[in-house]
């Protein structure tokens, strides 16, 4: 590969904070310091006393509040991240045939968890090209629709909708989507989902290791029917343990309370600025600039073409043979910043982008000028 050149971008073009990471992603200053300023109160002591109990609280009630539930719903945490959830799942929450969406690495590994599992039929997995997205199909042996609200590997992006079958009735399973890129930053009816579960190192500009999941009433049966049946399932991540805990505001095992902390504090910030709506006006504002600046050079392109599968969270933009991403990457690495590279496995010549809520829709607009920038010294 050849060596990267040293350019150095105007300090009046370059974003006041440098991170587009996809995940961990930007996580705010004011976020970290409140964290800070926690002093000796929450980090260090007991997750089963009450300081650590009413922030549980507060993040359950926040989200609650953010995806607006309806009165039945429940919040559940635990830790482990959504990966860890997905066996969660396939232990505690599929009866017996569950059907993927395949479009990215993330939806293709929760079809790939869920294969010659002992105790399930094989399930039902749907795929299309990369850079698009397929549709669920209702059948009637189904008992779990597996949806993903945005592939981050892809930049692609889905809308929320329950199965139906063609006489228009909807689905009887249950539809459980992963969220992880999407909560917060993208709208979601919950009347269209069972279970809507993420980890909070995206959009909610938090660390990893901590599943969040919103479920329905159908879900949190489902859960107790599963565990009844005698099935055997590893205590560690038994779902049913998880949703015994979550309403007393404590966790099986010792949590991450820095994580839960930093969540709170993008929730509320959320929250207290008009809730989702506020973080999908902030997604949308970035994604436009992205995008409308992508189509309007010529070395660009937004690698998805769909206009309406396009990620507002997550944008993908390939460029030409001529203009190298990765080179783009390390010069813009060595100007403060990071992240912009292409999901590894995707092995595009690609830039890859996040405008998750926490990034400021004019960091965006600032790195569109500081490609721009480079761009131009590398011809
Ligand atoms: C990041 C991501 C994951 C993986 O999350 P972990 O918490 O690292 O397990 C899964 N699905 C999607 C859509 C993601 O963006």
């Amino acid at each position: 590969m050849a060596e990267t050149p040293t350019i150095t971008i105007p300090q009046a073009l370059l974003p006041k904070d440098g991170r587009f990471g996809s995940g961990p992603a930007k996580i705010r200053d004011e976020s970290l310091r409140a964290l800070y300023e926690s002093g000796h109160s929450l980090l260090g002591t007991s997750h089963r006393k009450p300081p650590v109990k009413s922030l549980v609280q507060r993040l359950r009630t926040g989200i609650a509040s953010l995806l607006s539930l309806p009165d039945g719903y429940e919040v559940v945490l635990a830790n482990g991240g959504t990966t860890i959830f997905w066996d969660t799942m396939i232990f505690g929450l599929i009866r017996q045939r569950s059907q993927h969406l395949s479009f990215g690495e993330f939806s293709g590994k929760f079809a790939r968890h869920a294969t010659n599992v002992p105790f399930l039929d094989q399930p039902e997995v749907i795929t299309t090209v990369y850079g698009t997205h397929p549709h669920p199909v209702a059948r009637e042996e189904i008992d779990t629709y597996a949806l993903t609200h945005n592939e981050t590997s892809t930049g692609v992006a889905t809308q929320i909708k329950r199965p139906a079958h063609e006489d228009g009735r909807v689905a009887d399973g249950l539809v459980v989507v992963d969220a992880t890129s999407a909560a917060g930053g993208l709208f979601v009816d919950p009347a269209e989902f069972d279970c809507y579960y993420f980890a909070p190192q995206k959009c909610l500009a938090a660390d990893g290791g901590l599943w969040i999941a919103a479920m329905s009433p159908a879900a949190l049966e489902r859960a107790g029917e599963i565990d009844a049946s005698g099935r055997w399932i590893p205590e560690a991540i038994r779902l049913s343990t998880a949703i015994a805990n979550s309403p007393l505001n404590q966790t099986y095992n010792t949590l991450a309370v820095a994580t839960v902390f930093l969540a709170v504090q993008q929730v509320e910030w959320l929250n207290n600025n008009g809730g989702l709506h506020y973080g999908v006006s902030r997604t949308n504002a970035s994604s436009e600039i992205l995008y409308s600046w992508a189509e309007a050079r010529d070395y660009t392109t937004p690698y998805v073409a769909d206009p309406s599968m396009r990620s507002r969270v997550v944008g993908t933009i390939d460029l030409v043979d001529e203009v190298d991403a990765k080179t783009v990457v390390n010069v813009l690495i060595q100007n403060g910043i990071v992240d912009t590279n292409a999901y590894g496995k995707l092995d595009r010549n690609q830039l890859r982008i996040a405008m998750f809520p926490a990034i400021e829709p004019d960091d965006v607009a600032a790195l569109t000028q500081c490609v721009d920038y480079v761009v131009e010294r590398l011809a």
